[in-house]
């Protein structure tokens, strides 16, 4: 049986939120290939997105909102090369930025 994690340990969320994220607004860095019905690689990125990026909006398509996303490129691996995405760095002085590593 796996143990809680002691009181005075930090916890992964914690570190996140100790990360600064400049928007640039109205410029996505990560943008989905309009869809009816999303792909298997779409769906998978609202599971694995460490940040959160990707929702299911009510007609059960897939949303991205980049702000907050840590750069990791987990959904560039798995949805870029399916055509589903297209993503890039932002621009320089923006996105994410590691205080704390
Ligand atoms: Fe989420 Fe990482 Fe993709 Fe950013 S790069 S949207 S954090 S999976």
């Amino acid at each position: 049986m796996v143990e809680p994690p002691k009181v005075d340990e930090p916890r992964v969320e914690d570190k996140l939120f100790q990360n600064r994220y400049l928007v640039d607004a109205g410029r996505p860095h990560v943008k989905i290939r309009a869809h009816i019905e999303p792909s298997p690689e779409l769906l998978a990125l609202i599971k694995i997105c460490p940040a959160r990026c990707y929702e299911l909006n009510a007609k059960g398509q897939v949303e991205v909102a980049p702000d907050g996303c840590m750069e990791c490129g987990t959904c560039r691996v798995i949805a870029e090369p399916t055509g589903d995405i297209e993503w890039g760095y932002p621009r320089g002085g923006y996105g994410v930025l590691f205080k704390f590593g």
